[in-house]
């Protein structure tokens, strides 16, 4: 099996607006990628990107107007039905550790009730030996967190404890939706190593959403960029993020000072909708902002484009026979700034 999910061709469009005066938002535009068995896997963007919208699909918690999800090479459901070997199977984690949990509720009583919901165990003290292994693979204790209510813990620790009760069903997946963004810098490095350790000790996937490239950076393995819904560039982490293609991806790598994950990434990019519509309307959803922009780029949507060490870039100077000049002007883009 050399992939745990797979996504395919996935859209999501939502009606907002009165019933007089709807408009059609397209949050996920015919995006697809797939996660290996042992991978993290980064899915990142700004926000409104579509990233978190992707996530809520592959959870369950939104229906997509088209495409398919496979786990391990199978349709997961159809939409008004998640199996129950799923909903064990694929976890999610959430950016605030705080939701997770019900403030009026001692903490270890959530674990209590999800191990038995799921039939995980059944006596006391088989309940109690599964949550006391999960807790230590977070490095928690279970004397920390017995009786204590989510707001008697830090947001360190509760954001372990979220991890823990998500490991108790023993999934093959983790959905991490911005998992360390607001946690305490200081904590952050320790959580994405959390998941590192996951993943090389117990084989769990995970999918890392964030809009900060530099935790993206050092804790996954491969990348993919969104912006405005669409996957624009995708590959090994290390070939996008240290020698990104696309524009867009540029642009946002500029943003990092460097690659540490102790040091949050706060710069905003924004792109307006209105003053690039010629470009929205048919061409590519960049073109407006784009410092490469070529003619075609305000007609023609580009395609995905495959290059040679794994990497994808959606754009057309990397369709066929501009892909070197497209090369050359990157790099003397950069090598004039720097
Ligand atoms: Fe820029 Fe054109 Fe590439 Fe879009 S397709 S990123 S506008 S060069």
């Amino acid at each position: 099996m050399d992939k745990t999910l797979e996504v395919k061709n996935l859209t999501k469009i939502f009606s907002v607006g009165s019933i007089f005066s709807r408009t059609k938002i397209t949050a996920v535009d015919n995006v697809s990628f797939h996660i290996r068995p042992a991978e993290i896997f980064a899915l990142a963007g700004e926000s409104g990107c579509g990233k978190t919208t992707t996530a809520k699909i592959i959870l369950g918690f939104e229906e997509p107007t088209t495409g398919e999800i496979l786990f391990k090479g199978k349709p997961i459901w159809t939409w008004r039905r998640k199996p129950r070997q799923y909903m064990k199977d694929v976890q999610a984690v959430f950016q605030n550790p705080f939701e997770t949990f019900n403030p009026l509720k001692p903490v270890d009583e959530f674990f209590y009730e999800t191990v038995r919901n799921y039939g995980i165990a059944e006596h006391k003290n088989d309940v109690e030996a599964v949550i006391r292994t999960k807790l230590e693979a977070v490095g928690l204790s279970f004397e920390e967190i017995r009786g204590r209510y989510p707001n008697e813990l830090s947001g360190g620790q509760l954001q372990r404890a979220s991890i823990a009760r998500a490991l108790l069903t023993n999934p093959c997946l983790l959905v991490a939706d911005e998992p360390v963004s607001m946690v305490d810098a200081s904590l952050r490095i320790s959580i994405v190593n959390l998941f590192k350790k996951l993943k090389d000790e117990f084989g769990l996937s995970v999918l890392y959403i964030t809009h900060d490239l530099a935790t993206a950076y050092y804790v996954s393995d491969r990348i993919a960029i969104m912006f405005r819904g669409n996957i624009i560039e995708m590959g090994p982490v290390d070939l996008v993020l240290t020698k990104p293609r696309h524009p867009y991806t540029r642009l946002l790598r500029e943003s990092v000072p460097e690659p540490d994950p102790q040091k949050k990434w706060l710069q905003k990019i924004t792109v307006t909708t209105t003053e690039h519509e010629e470009y929205l309307r048919k061409g590519c959803k960049f073109g407006g902002r784009c410092p490469m922009a070529i003619n075609r780029c305000k007609t023609e949507v580009p395609e995905e484009c495959f290059l040679e060490d794994g990497v994808m870039v959606k754009c057309h100077l990397y369709e066929q026979e501009d892909v070197m000049q497209a090369e050359i002007i990157g790099s003397e883009q950069e090598s004039k700034k720097g």
